[in-house]
């Protein structure tokens, strides 16, 4: 049971005057005096009678791993988010440093038969031995019922720096120059050794491979000249560098815009006058967002202050920390979850000693310690990956203009295509309103064909491609300029069913159908992972007409062969990218020219500047207006907007057709103009009507439980109480089951909550966070999520 209060512990003798808030420390806990791992939070001296209060087992840290501002945000996020504190005190650290735990076995009373052969003669026996199994655990447990063992919980603390071995020089030049005298003359290893030395400084640390590879000097040789005193190894503290391969090279700063030098005067103002004003910097795709944000960085870097950059994970690709190192070198830390734990917890360590101020990274660098804070920039601000889906269920974007109050300094939102709210924000003059309308050299924005698919079907060559696409796809084919394919799969895949009977597969886990994987010949469930072969004939009446329907990256790429034999195609989806570098490899294969036709999924709509890229082609617009979500418009017309500006963004005119069944869709015709703003007007007038964000806040609540019924009564019951506790005004739409109700056995069931003000509600859900403790053991799971980004 997660206990969402501090608790209060003895520092033993030994301890005293070493412990610091921040660090963390081993307790025991519970009535079994189970160790764990916590946090300290807070001292106290008291002259009571303390006798009864448990002593600290043992301390991990030397130094704290969280500062006094992690602390605060930890004791905020807690209560904005409706989150266990010690979660949020988690989440802020690399999880290399959430302690792992081990069981520890040990034989108490006299040994018998049975008991020796479980612990194979040895006096006790650990969890993760090899030999410990769930049958084996149950006869250990009884054992331990009959107290005949007993069990311990050891903590790990697999945070360890990496070390390698250097040598140090410990000669001046001339000292060198007397040992070279000294030596017999034909030992010209040494001589050799000794004249590469003496080239050093005093104190100079050189890598022991670099010795060995560059100078061809064995280790032998090595030991022989500590052994005379010539040098003295020693081990230093390695940095995992994930990015080694990409030599950096050096980038001068662009020569700005006269609207780049505009946006950035106000902000390096901002910068220098200590100013924590958010700012929206709204520029079209390709209108050197980039750019401003590292004139932006260097600004603060020269008045001695630090930066955070966040990218969406998809984004944070080479090609774009390429640029931030290109400008900045080692200055640049990057995290990101492509990183082994390892890597992670390293940038982390040269974050936290001052030795990286740039912080590029996902969502979850915005916790990084920099300590002096001049600039927090969010790219892409309008993306839903900056909310995290479990608990803390934190906006990156709140935690961000959290710490710029925090720091005094300005927190930068940079879009193509803004949120609504944060739109309505700048328009508001909540936040500051920066505008880039022109693409640099004032390159146009690419022209945008609609093809209404109900019409081209009838001439089509084959259903998802309309002849329009085909033969634009040849023409840039023929001109040997490249082509960026988006097959839009939000909220939509390729699906088993019966032609005769109408019968569609299911996954039996969840209430969703199976999806069709053409390269293993299976079908899959993207909820649970259910996997099962492809039927010759249906299940439900046996018929052989069993076929499949949709449109998945796979059908599309064979069709693309068929079309177009001699192009070199790639494909990026979820099962191209899922090995970790795979992502980059097709990136820099289609960078490199080695391809003429990326075939992807939203996962190619971010980011990309490829110049050769003249031709964008959407199949399928329609798919993600479907989706049961109030934001799917805005989403369309997002990616729309997005994967448009991929095309013409060198010197060669861009061209983008888009296939639709919607032509006439306010998301599609506004994003065919790049009309950002009218959609903006329009989707603002429909949000008003209906009551959504901007004009609401939300909250949703959702209970989950394997049993339906028990999962219905129980949001019943929350419903009840949330509608004792609103305020006039305040809008309740549900219970409801979710969309997908049924997921890896489980039922789902929600309400939304639509509000202005509240503040009764907010102590009813800290009051429900508590309880919700207590009714989990009855495998009951409530989920409390403010301003959730997904409805189904
Ligand atoms: P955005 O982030 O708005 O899509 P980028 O910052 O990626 O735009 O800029 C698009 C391209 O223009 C990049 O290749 C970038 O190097 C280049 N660029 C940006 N600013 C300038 C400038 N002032 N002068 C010349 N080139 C620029
Ligand atoms: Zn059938
Ligand atoms: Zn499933």
């Amino acid at each position: 049971m997660q206990t969402n209060k501090p608790f209060t512990y003895k520092i033993p003798e030994n301890l005293q005057g070493q412990l610091e808030r921040g660090m963390r420390v081993v307790v025991p806990f519970g009535k079994g005096n189970r160790l764990i791992q916590g946090f300290i939070i807070n001292f106290k001296s008291s002259s009571e009678n303390i006798d009864n209060i448990k002593e600290i087992d043992s301390v991990l840290d030397l130094e704290p791993v969280l500062n006094e501002e992690m602390l605060e945000i930890a004791d905020w996020l807690s209560k904005y988010t409706f989150s266990f504190k010690i979660r949020c005190l988690q989440v802020m650290l690399p999880s290399i440093m959430k302690a792992k735990y081990e069981r520890k076995f040990t034989y108490i009373g006299e040994q018998d038969e049975k008991v020796k052969e479980l612990f194979s003669g040895k006096s006790d026996l650990l969890g993760s031995d090899k030999k410990v199994n769930s049958s084996t655990i149950n006869k250990l447990l009884q054992l331990r019922k009959q107290g005949k063992i007993k069990v311990d919980y050891i903590v790990k603390n697999k945070a360890k720096a990496k070390l390698v071995s250097v040598i140090k020089t410990k000669l001046s030049l001339q000292e060198y120059e007397n040992e070279l005298g000294s030596i017999a003359p034909n030992a010209s290893k040494q001589k050799k050794l000794l004249n590469t030395l003496k080239e050093f400084p005093v104190g100079s640390k050189i890598r022991q491979s670099e010795l060995r590879e560059k100078y061809n000097f064995t280790n032998a040789d090595i030991k022989n000249a500590s052994e005379k005193g010539w040098i003295d190894v020693i081990k230093v503290e390695k940095y995992r560098d994930p990015f080694a391969n990409y030599k950096s090279y050096y980038e001068k700063k662009h020569k700005l815009t006269q609207e780049q030098s505009k946006v950035v005067k106000k902000l390096d103002d901002d910068i220098e006058n200590d100013k924590a004003r958010v700012s929206l910097l709204q520029g079209v795709t390709g209108s050197g967002k980039t750019e401003v944000y590292l004139q932006v960085i260097d600004t603060a870097l020269n008045q001695g202050k630090a930066a955070i950059v966040l990218v969406p994970e998809i984004s944070l690709t080479p090609q774009m920390v390429k640029r931030f190192r290109a400008r900045f070198g080692t200055k640049v830390a990057v995290l990101h979850s492509g990183l082994s734990i390892g890597e992670k917890y390293d940038e982390w360590r040269r974050i936290e000693r001052e030795e990286a101020q740039v912080v590029v990274g996902a969502r979850s660098a915005i916790f990084a310690p920099l300590k002096n804070l001049g600039v927090i920039i969010v790219d892409e601000e309008h993306e839903s990956s900056y909310k995290q889906d479990e608990m803390p269920r934190y906006n990156a974007k709140d935690v961000a203009k959290w710490r710029g109050i925090y720091h005094s300094c300005p927190v930068i939102f940079g879009s193509a295509t803004p949120s609504l709210e944060s739109r309505a924000r700048a328009q508001k003059g909540v936040y500051d309103w920066l505008r880039l309308t022109k693409r640099v050299n004032n390159q146009k924005l690419p022209k945008v064909q609609i093809i209404d698919m109900r019409e081209a079907v009838k001439t089509s060559p084959i259903p998802d491609f309309s002849l329009k696409m085909v033969n634009s796809i040849q023409e840039k084919l023929d001109k040997k300029e490249q082509i960026v394919l988006l097959l839009n799969r939000r909220g939509y895949s390729t699906f088993m069913m019966c032609r005769e009977c109408g019968y569609v597969i299911k996954c039996p886990n969840c209430d969703i159908s199976l999806t069709v994987h053409l390269d293993s010949r299976s079908l899959k469930c993207h909820y649970c992972g259910y996997e099962t072969r492809i039927p010759y004939e249906c299940p439900s009446c046996s018929s052989k007409k069993i076929r499949y329907y949709g449109t998945g990256t796979q059908k599309i790429e064979k069709e693309l062969k068929g079309l177009f034999p001699q192009a070199r195609i790639l494909r990026m989806d979820v099962d191209t990218t899922r090995k970790k570098g795979a992502h980059e490899k097709l990136l820099r294969t289609f960078g490199d020219g080695k391809a003429d036709i990326l075939l992807g999924t939203q996962m190619i709509a971010k980011g990309l500047d490829f110049p050769n890229v003249t031709f964008v082609g959407v199949l399928n617009a329609d798919t993600s207006l479907g989706i049961s979500d109030f934001r799917a418009s805005e989403r369309t017309f997002q990616l729309l907007t997005q994967v448009s500006g991929r095309a013409g963004r060198a010197d060669k005119d861009g061209e983008v057709i888009i296939q639709t069944f919607n032509p006439d869709h306010y998301a599609i015709k506004l994003a065919q103009n790049h009309d950002y703003e009218n959609f903006f007007y329009k989707e603002m007038e429909l949000r008003h009507n209906l009551n959504y964000p901007p004009y609401y806040y939300t909250l949703k609540i959702t209970v989950s439980s394997n049993s339906e019924s028990l999962t219905a009564r129980t949001i019943f019951k929350i419903n009840n109480e949330v509608r004792m506790n609103v305020s006039k005004g305040t809008i309740i739409l549900g219970p409801t089951p979710q969309t997908v109700t049924k997921i890896n056995n489980r039922y789902y069931y929600q309400i939304v909550i639509k509000y202005k003000k509240e503040t009764k509600l907010i102590n009813y859900l800290q009051d429900l966070l508590l309880s919700s403790q207590r009714i989990e053991r009855e495998g009951i799971q409530i989920v409390i999520d403010r301003e959730p980004l997904k409805f189904n």
